[in-house]
């Protein structure tokens, strides 16, 4: 579970931050199908406006993509919550990885649920950023890395579970290899000119598709910046 920090003589209960805007989300959440009770949860107790910039913390409970700057966005909490669904569909995970930490929310929401979360970011710019955050809200289960995400993170593979944020053109066949059997990776994937948001599961033989549903992400690239 997430230990929330206030600062000093910030006000509880109130505003467009509180515990009552942020159930009003889930609530909106349970009406658009994601029915996994403990991520629903995970969204009722993470402070998603600590993700994105004091301008934008007004809106940081609508259901909606937020710029987090460098061309970059937080994800839509309604794609947090199904990939992260999918993700544990694959059993219960140990170890996940994650490709594209941008503000770091969407691997908050993950380390409280999975012991141990791995994130790579390849602008170190907003690496930096979203491990401040992690430091502020306590969060010890997530190790960061600066690195192109294409390669995963062999010294820590198999993983039980892979969220790739960021669009990529094909299937990336590395993040593949370092799922575990019978575990699941979710991306969105550019199909015929769309984007679909893709669950991937790795069986003894090759892996099965889902098609979970149209989405925008930004472009997964190459290299580090
Ligand atoms: N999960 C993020 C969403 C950030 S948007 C959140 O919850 O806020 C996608 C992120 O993927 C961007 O920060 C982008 O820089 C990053 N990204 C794009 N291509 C990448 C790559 N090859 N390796 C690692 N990160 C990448």
């Amino acid at each position: 579970m997430i230990h929330r920090k206030h600062p000093k003589g910030a006000p509880r209960g109130i505003g467009m931050t509180s515990q009552g805007t942020r159930d009003r989300l889930v609530r909106r959440l349970r009406e658009h199908g994601i029915r996994d009770e403990d991520v629903l949860r995970a969204i009722a107790s993470t402070p998603r406006h600590e993700f994105v910039d004091e301008a934008l913390s007004s809106r940081a409970y609508e259901d909606t993509a937020l710029p987090i700057g460098l061309g970059q966005t937080i994800s839509q909490p309604w794609v947090v919550a199904r990939m992260t669904e999918a993700v544990l569909d694959g059993g219960s995970p140990d170890k996940v990885l994650e490709v594209g930490t941008g503000s770091g929310y969407q691997a908050a929401i993950l380390a409280s649920l999975i012991p141990q979360v791995f994130t790579v970011e390849r602008i170190e710019e907003l690496l930096k950023l979203a491990r401040r955050r992690f430091h502020k809200l306590g969060l010890k289960n997530i190790y960061t890395r600066h690195a192109d995400g294409h390669l995963g993170w062999p010294s820590q593979a198999p993983f039980d579970g892979i969220i790739v944020t960021a669009a990529a053109i094909q299937v990336p066949i590395e993040l593949i290899r370092q799922l575990r059997v019978g575990a699941v990776l979710v991306a969105p994937i550019e199909r015929r000119g769309m984007q679909r948001l893709l669950a991937i599961r790795r069986t003894e033989e090759g892996y099965d598709e889902e098609d979970l549903g149209g989405v925008i992400f930004v472009p997964m690239l190459s290299g580090l910046s």
